[in-house]
């Protein structure tokens, strides 16, 4: 029986998935990426937190709130700024101006991806829907850092074993040479 990666309790949902290490290398021609391929892992989610998950996704929540609270008080500093503003002072104006667009882009970018992403889970039949909740689990809860490498994971299934490579660039943000040996190990399960 495997354990929930985040509360140890008995697992329903199994990921057999392959590491990616990227490391970000900043220098004075600007900044590039060097991939490797790392350790293929198990990971496991209980059907508790992939439904927590779900929630968390489909259901306004405090999350969501705190996430556009910094945006909401940048927009009423703005007002605030402007009410006082009687001199029309132009470097207040400019600073209230800013105000409001930073808040209202936050508050909108935020509040779009949590819609586009309930209507998404929403669309799925219920057991699909947890699958991808507890798959956001894994990405949540793996480990994120091996040293300097970030650590980003490629779930090995059916989907990804028929990936070509274009499609495994695109989808996990892999380097052309990394993508290919990527799909040669993947090939090598069919
Ligand atoms: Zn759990």
């Amino acid at each position: 029986m495997s354990q929930c990666l985040h509360c140890s309790a008995t697992a329903i949902y199994n990921f057999h998935v392959l590491e990616v290490q990227t490391l970000h290398i900043r220098d004075i021609s600007g900044e590039r990426r060097v991939q490797a391929l790392g350790l293929f892992q198990n990971y496991a989610i209980c059907r508790n937190c992939a439904e927590t998950q779900l929630q968390l996704t489909t259901q306004f929540n405090w999350t969501i709130i705190k996430k556009i609270f910094p945006f909401l008080i940048i927009f009423l500093l703005g007002i605030i700024v402007l009410y006082y503003n009687k001199q029309n002072n132009l470097v207040f104006f400019l600073f209230s101006f800013s105000a409001f667009f930073c808040g209202i882009v936050g508050c909108y970018s935020h509040l779009k991806k949590f819609f586009s992403n309930k209507k998404y889970y929403t669309s799925l039949e219920k057991e699909e829907a947890l699958l991808k909740a507890a798959w956001d689990c894994i990405l949540m809860y793996a480990p994120k850092k091996d040293g300097d490498n970030d650590l980003t994971y490629i779930p090995i299934n059916e989907t990804t074993i028929n990936f070509d490579v274009k499609s495994l660039m695109q989808s996990y943000d892999l380097l052309p040479a990394i993508a290919q040996k990527t799909w040669e190990l993947l090939y090598s399960k069919k």
